[in-house]
């Protein structure tokens, strides 16, 4: 099966929703261009895609109703991440698993919102949370439950738990201790 990761931008890569007055910036020109990066993520992602070069990396990012959105996203993108071959812009109101079709658990998706969270795993599609600096606090709707990243871990430590993610991704508990531990530990006696 095809391994894929897929990453959202605005709250993943890209500082969004700490910036002042964003709901009504985020139409001005120069507002998606300018955004702050979140620097352990962008390493995290570039470490990811030399390690891992038989994985598909796509950048999965939604579009707002402004004529400035995906030029700049693409030039913030060519700026802070020219590594990202595949860019994927989501038409404002599509769901992005509805964008990108079938998905398998090897499909991983690490995105910020809840709601997209959700449903790609509905979809069938592996799902972890990037908790950044102001999400995660259970003050909107369903709280998510699932695989976390933080956007400040060690780049090496968010490679390698995608890394770990896919190679275990497909076994089952047995086989997974068969591979974690190849030698049997003996069992203590009792009494
Ligand atoms: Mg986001």
């Amino acid at each position: 099966m095809k391994k894929r990761l897929f990453i959202d931008m605005d709250g993943v890569l890209a500082r969004f929703h700490d910036e002042e007055n964003y709901l009504v910036r985020m139409y001005n020109a120069g507002f998606f261009e300018n955004l702050r990066p979140f620097g352990e993520m962008l390493q995290a992602v570039k470490l990811f895609m030399r390690c891992n070069p038989h994985i598909e990396v796509f950048i999965l990012s939604s579009l707002i109703d402004s004529p400035f959105c995906a030029d700049e996203k693409r030039r913030w993108l060519r700026r802070y991440l020219p590594e990202a071959r595949n860019v994927l812009l989501v038409p404002q109101g599509v769901d992005k698993s509805d964008f990108i079709g079938e998905l398998t658990p090897l499909d991983v998706l690490i995105d910020d919102y809840n709601k997209n969270l959700f449903s790609w795993k509905a979809s069938g599609g592996r799902a972890i949370k990037l908790v950044n600096n102001i999400n995660h606090r259970g003050l909107i709707g369903e709280k998510w439950r699932g695989d976390l990243i933080q956007y400040n871990d060690m780049p090496f430590a968010t490679c390698h738990k995608l890394n770990t993610y896919y190679e275990y991704a497909q076994m089952d508990f047995a086989e997974y201790l068969q591979a974690a531990l190849p030698v049997a530990l003996p069992v203590a006696s009792v009494g």
